[in-house]
Parts: C-alpha cells; sequence; structure tokens
C-alpha cells in the first residue's frame, strides 16, 4: 500500500524539481507502485506524460535507474531537460565519444546518476551487465516497451533479450512503457519482459486539448495555407503520402514565406538529422513529411498535424495526430479528405499480396473512411475504434462545433434491419446498399437476392446516403462490421431496440464536408508570449539546448497571463522549479516588467476614458498615417479628414486599417455604428476555409472593400481572429 509519505515524497519531488503542482491521471499511483519496489506496466497516449513516471521514482529511491529507450536522439533531450532542473542524469549509447563514454560509466560507477539513459544493445553487453551487478540500482525502466513485440510496429529484436533483467536482478523494481494499445502487443510485452504479476495502468486513449477536423480536399495547398494563417509562428508537422507530394509541398509553402522543410526517408541520414534538430530547436517550423518522420521525435509544442493525404488507417491517423499537443495546450489536427486518396490507397492495397492481410487492409481504410465522412462526435468515432467509449459528445471536434442538422430515420433503420438479417449478417456494407436500391448486379442475381422482401426497399435514397445511414447506424452501435468476415454487416444487441418506439436520430447527409471553427484561443498577452519565446530563443542558443527544454509553452503561457513580479509568484507557475527559478528567473521576470511599464506607457487616456489597448498586427504607422491619426483624435470626421488632406475617404480608410493593424486605437464599432455586432457574429461563424470575397460577399451587411479591411483589421488586434 502506498503510504501517506510516499505521496507526500512524490509532490515534493513533483514540485520542487520540476515545478508541477499536480499530478497528471495515474501518475502518482504509477510512481508509488515503484516506490513499494513493484513492478508496473504502463500504457498512456503520447504525451500523458510517461516520463515523469519513471523519473520521480528514480529520483527518490536510493540508486541509479536504468532507462532504456531505443531512440537515442531522444536520450540526450530527456537528459539535457534533468539536468535543467538540476537532476544527475546521462546516458550512455553509441553517439558518445570514447572519453566521453569513460566518464559517464565512471559517474556511475561512483553511484554519482540519479538516472542513466541506456541503449539495449549497450545494456546487454557482458561489461555493462557486470558493472549492472556491482553498482545500486533503483529501478528499470523500458521506455517504448512495444519495441519487444513483434506484434508490434516497431520490432527491435535487441529488445528480446531485455526480459532476461528480471531474472539478474529479482529485486529492482520493473517499469515498461508503451503508448501502443492493441491487445496482443500488450500481452505479448508483460510475457517476454517477464511482467506477468506487474500491476497494469491503462490510462484513456483521449487527447482532449486536440481538436480533429475534417475538410474536404479541394485545392490542398491554399487550404493549408489559409489553415497556417492561423498559427503563425507554431510548430506543426504535414503528412503527406509520396516523397515527392512532400517535396512539392515544402517548397510551396517555402515560396509562400513559410519555414518549412521537407522530410523523408529517401533523404540522407545526415540531412535528415538536421531537419529533425532545426524543428526541436524551433528555426523550422513546418516539417512536411511521409510517415517516416515522429517516432524520434519529442516536440512538446508541436501545435498542428495536418494529413495531406489519408492515413491508411486509423492507428496511423491517432499516432501521428497524437504528436500534436504533449503539452497539453490547444492543438489542431485537421485531415484533409478527398475521394481520389482512398481510390489510391485502394489501389495500393489490391497490390498487397497476401489475402488474409489484404482484407485486414482493406477493412482498416474503410474504417478510416468512416471516421472521415463520419456525422457523429470524431473523438467518439475514434476512441471507440479503441474499445473506449466517451459518454458525451467531446465539444472540441468539427461535428461537434458545427453539427450537421439531424432527423428521425428510425424508418430507414428499420429497413437496413430488415436487410441486414435477411442478408444473414453475411454480406459487408456496399452489397447491403446495393440490396436496399434494388440492385440487379450480378453477385446479386447469383445468390438470388433480387428475392430478397427487402429488394429495393430503399430505392428512392441514393447510394451515398444509405452508406452514410449505415455508418451512422455502425457509429451509433446498432451493426458491427466483422473484420473477421470481410467487414460483413451484423446486428448487434442493440439492434433489437430499432423500432421499439425510441426514434433513431441521424444526421443529414451532406455531400462535402461543412466546417466551422472558433479558436478558443487562451487568454494570454501575445505581445508579451512573443518576447517571452524570443528569451527563451536566446538563452537555448547560448546554451545550446532546445527552447522547451529551458521553459515550455506552457510556463511561457501562464507567465504571459499572469505576468508575475517576484521570486515568490514566479514559483507558482506550473513547471518553474526552485532550480530553474535561480537560473532563470532575473530574466524573466526582467522581460515581463519592462512590458508592463511599456504597455502602461502605451495605454491611452481619449477624451478622460480609457480605450481598449490593441495588439500590433503589422508594421508601425507610416508619417502620413500618423497624420490622419492626429486630426482623427481631434475629433474630425473621415470626409474631413480627406477633404483636409486633398484625398479620398478611400485612403483615409486605408490609413485606419494601417494603424489598427499598429495596433493604434480607431473606434471601429463606433465608426461601423449599428451593424457593428450583426458583422462580428457572422464573421465568427465565417468558414475558415472561404476566401475573403467569399466571406464578405457572404455578410448580411453591405460592406465596401476598405470597411470590410477595416472590419478584420480590428478583429486580429483585438485578438479575435
Ligand atoms: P509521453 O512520454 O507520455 O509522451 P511526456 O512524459 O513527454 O509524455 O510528457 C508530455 C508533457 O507533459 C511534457 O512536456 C511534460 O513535462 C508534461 N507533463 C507531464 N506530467 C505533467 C504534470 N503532472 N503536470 C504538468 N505537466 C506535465
Ligand atoms: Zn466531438
Amino acid at each position: 500500500m502506498a503510504t501517506k509519505k510516499m505521496k507526500e515524497q512524490a509532490h515534493k519531488v513533483l514540485k520542487d524539481v520540476f515545478g508541477y503542482d499536480s499530478f497528471r491521471p495515474l501518475q502518482e499511483d504509477i510512481v508509488c507502485t515503484l516506490l513499494e519496489s513493484k513492478d508496473a506496466f504502463v500504457l498512456m497516449p503520447t504525451g500523458g506524460g510517461k516520463s515523469l513516471c519513471y523519473q520521480i521514482p528514480a529520483i527518490i529511491r536510493e540508486g541509479t535507474g536504468i532507462v532504456v529507450s531505443p531512440l537515442i536522439s531522444l536520450m540526450k533531450d530527456q537528459v539535457d531537460a534533468l539536468n535543467v532542473c538540476g537532476v544527475k542524469a546521462a546516458y550512455y549509447n553509441s553517439s558518445l565519444k570514447a572519453t566521453a563514454a569513460k566518464e559517464v560509466l565512471e559517474r556511475f560507477e561512483a553511484g554519482e546518476l540519479d538516472m542513466l539513459y541506456v541503449a539495449p544493445e549497450r545494456l546487454l553487453s557482458k561489461s555493462f551487465l557486470q558493472k549492472l551487478g556491482q553498482v545500486k540500482l533503483s529501478m528499470f525502466a523500458i521506455d517504448e516497451a512495444h519495441c519487444v513485440s513483434q506484434w508490434g510496429h516497431d520490432f527491435r529484436p535487441e529488445y528480446v533479450r531485455l526480459g532476461e533483467l528480471r531474472d539478474m536482478f529479482p529485486d529492482v523494481p520493473m517499469l515498461a512503457l508503451t503508448a501502443t494499445a492493441d491487445e496482443h502487443t500488450r500481452e505479448d510485452i508483460t510475457e517476454r519482459l517477464g511482467l506477468k504479476k506487474a500491476r497494469c495502468f491503462v490510462a484513456s486513449f483521449d487527447r482532449p486539448n486536440i481538436r480533429y477536423l475534417v475538410a474536404e480536399k479541394r485545392q490542398p495547398l491554399t487550404q493549408i495555407l489559409q489553415f497556417l494563417e492561423g498559427w503563425p509562428n507554431a510548430s506543426g508537422v504535414i503528412y503527406c503520402l509520396s516523397r515527392k507530394r512532400v517535396e512539392d509541398l515544402a517548397v510551396n509553402l517555402q515560396r509562400h514565406g513559410i519555414r518549412a522543410a521537407a522530410y523523408h526517408a529517401g533523404m540522407p541520414g545526415r540531412t535528415r538529422e538536421k531537419v529533425q534538430e532545426d524543428f526541436l530547436r524551433d528555426r523550422v517550423k513546418v516539417i512536411v513529411a511521409t510517415i517516416a518522420f515522429g517516432m524520434g521525435v519529442d516536440k512538446p509544442n508541436v501545435r498542428f498535424v495536418i494529413h495531406h493525404d489519408l492515413p491508411k488507417s486509423i492507428e496511423s491517423y491517432y499516432q501521428e495526430t497524437g504528436r500534436a499537443g504533449r503539452d497539453g495546450l490547444e492543438s489542431e489536427a485537421l485531415l484533409l479528405y478527398g475521394s481520389g486518396d482512398v481510390n489510391l490507397v485502394r489501389r495500393l492495397i489490391e497490390n498487397v499480396e497476401n489475402v488474409d492481410q489484404r482484407r485486414v487492409e482493406v477493412h482498416k481504410l474503410n474504417s478510416m473512411i468512416g471516421f472521415s465522412e463520419a456525422l457523429t462526435c470524431r473523438r467518439r468515432v475514434l476512441l471507440g475504434y479503441f474499445g473506449e467509449a466517451l459518454d458525451k459528445p467531446c465539444g472540441n471536434c468539427d461535428i461537434c462545433l458545427d453539427p450537421p442538422s439531424t432527423y428521425d430515420a428510425t424508418e430507414l433503420a428499420q429497413l437496413a434491419l430488415n436487410a441486414v438479417r435477411e442478408l444473414k449478417g453475411e454480406h459487408g456494407m456496399g452489397y447491403v446498399v446495393d440490396v436496399l436500391r434494388g440492385s440487379t448486379n450480378a453477385r446479386i442475381r447469383e445468390n438470388k437476392h433480387d428475392k430478397l422482401k427487402s429488394h429495393g426497399a430503399g430505392a428512392d435514397i441514393n447510394a451515398d446516403e444509405w452508406t452514410s445511414i449505415l455508418r451512422q447506424l455502425v457509429h451509433h452501435g446498432y451493426f458491427i462490421q466483422d473484420v473477421s468476415r470481410r467487414a460483413a454487416m451484423r446486428p448487434t444487441k442493440k439492434a433489437e431496440r430499432i423500432g421499439t418506439g425510441e426514434p433513431i436520430i441521424l444526421a443529414k447527409y451532406q455531400p462535402g464536408i461543412r466546417r466551422q471553427f472558433r479558436r478558443l484561443g487562451t487568454p494570454r498577452d501575445e505581445a508579451l508570449f512573443k518576447k517571452l519565446v524570443e528569451l527563451r530563443q536566446q538563452l537555448a542558443d547560448k546554451e545550446d539546448l532546445p527552447p522547451h527544454v529551458i521553459f515550455s509553452d506552457v510556463t511561457l503561457t501562464e507567465l504571459s497571463q499572469s505576468k508575475p513580479g517576484s521570486d515568490a509568484e514566479m514559483l507558482k507557475i506550473s513547471g518553474i522549479s526552485q532550480h530553474k527559478l535561480e537560473h532563470y528567473g532575473e530574466v524573466f521576470l526582467e522581460v515581463i516588467e519592462a512590458h508592463a511599464k511599456s504597455a502602461a506607457a502605451s495605454s491611452e487616456q481619449v477624451d478622460g476614458k480609457d480605450i481598449p489597448k490593441l495588439i500590433a498586427k503589422g508594421p508601425g504607422a507610416n508619417e502620413t498615417q500618423t497624420y490622419t491619426l492626429s486630426l482623427y483624435r481631434k475629433g474630425l470626421s473621415v470626409p474631413e479628414i480627406a477633404a483636409q488632406q486633398g484625398v479620398s475617404e478611400t485612403t483615409i480608410l486605408k490609413h485606419f486599417v494601417a494603424l489598427v493593424r499598429a495596433g493604434q486605437y480607431i473606434d471601429v464599432p463606433g465608426y461601423i455604428g449599428d451593424d457593428f455586432d450583426t458583422v462580428m457574429a457572422e464573421l465568427d461563424d465565417a468558414d475558415p476555409y472561404a476566401s475573403l470575397s467569399e466571406i464578405k460577399r457572404d455578410l448580411s451587411v453591405e460592406l465596401d472593400n476598405e470597411t470590410f479591411r477595416l472590419v478584420m483589421a480590428w478583429r486580429e488586434a483585438i485578438g479575435v481572429a
């Protein structure tokens, strides 16, 4: 049993070393299990916070904790991050030069280390095992434990022998961690590592801070550029299916001034390493990659993941989107969904020789299509696929944010159920649709299914719409698609309820995918946040560290929200420990203080009333614009200012736009008048993928171009766009 004392110790280290106030789900229990010298098996999604689960016990327990990880590039980052927190950690792998390696071993043997990260092949060398026997060990942590299993997607032969550790060191507790959920792999891991008695911790696979968005793929480059406008300066990854697409897109983005780089398996190892490093250090913002990118990259502040092409399974989609938002801050996953891609992937699958494997891949693809075309909460579909239920719609996906309209589809569900029953649960969705539509194709005639009662019972509804209805009924749990039998549709127990009185409400089928979104936006002081990011970058460059190792985006966000003025206030911020405060506190406090002063100086009073401070989004105002501002401040109207300068009113409005963009206050709501609120509300709801002229055209209030631009500038300046 975890004692109160253990919990207190764990919390103290969490706060003192890492600067965090509370544990994430399961972390505390896992830490305590190790403190009790028991084995544990942890299944947690990417970003769930697995590292702390072994770092904290390794710090608390006497001796050195051994962390086994296959990803050499990540070891250095983790060790850097720990050292910055004042933890005595080191790594031992093939990237170290001989002298450095020797030094690490000496420190290890002298018992100086809290933690040693080791690559598996090094760990299991004879000489190293001997050393292990002589040093006091606090625990073993096996990260990426799925590598031990041939079932997993990343089997590494050198992992198999890790099972020997359990026999060699029966008293040292062992922790295995993975983000790979599937049942087979899980059993295989515990078996092979000798962890049959381990306590098993399975976290929810939901990543609530990732917003799932699906858009119909129209003009991908334009759509991506528009999407990126919503994430200025943010880091993200764009996945494409082929190397050629990767290269083309990267070049196109660069042409549009975006700091993008390509990444795929065909590039030389050196170049790839450099791209990763530049991304980690915020020198490159957007990586355009094939799926080869990801495993070795542990960047907490990836704000978006875009799928330019359809992923081949929900597993890959989940894993790839999971690289966004590890730090827990709001992030987005956008999938561009086009029917052309579906056909492309289908053709690829047709080339798979093995029949069983082909069947599995077809099913996986169909599930992915189901997700993309879902009219129910995306998160529900996603988690449902992994066997996890969500009690209510998530509120953070395109469907939840812009629900499609619904109708009572009970009668149609009844028709579907009849057909599936008549077909004895032996046929897939496409076939069921054909029967309902009354098709007389060869297969149906051969099977004599044109004689069924259901044949043609739903002929007045087109095939796409039927498919949509059946998919929704699957998502709602009335039917399942049996993978082992070519995804044949079967009624579930719940299907018995069809037609017994409770209405079945489905979403109306809409060809194409509508979406709408409103950035929730963290209410932080963007100008200050930017200054803090710059400071962090300078410090990181000086110390040759990835910026997030110094302070995470979460920490910078909190700093720019609460603007602490003292050490004590600094310590209350998530991610600031005493150790980090001593290193970085002063410089950050200086910047925050200087910012407060300059903000106070620029907050103005006009006619005795306070005016809101606008966020500068463009360059400073030029001379003529400043002159316009001075006339405006004297109370002159637009026609008057225009007359005074001998220019048109349009020109003055142009000045206003530039002034607002420079962060200068113009009373735009007052200028627009009564229609202002209507316009703002309609713009809030505008389709983000529509062009500006489309958005303008759809407004119920007619605005001339310049006035429209002024409103848009205002929205940016007050931080809603
Ligand atoms: P995983 O290895 O499961 O992908 P990490 O261990 O890298 O996840 O943690 C993801 C991020 O969450 C890191 O930036 C980490 O510092 C942060 N984090 C983990 N646990 C906590 C916590 N209890 N409070 C605040 N932040 C945390
Ligand atoms: Zn949702």
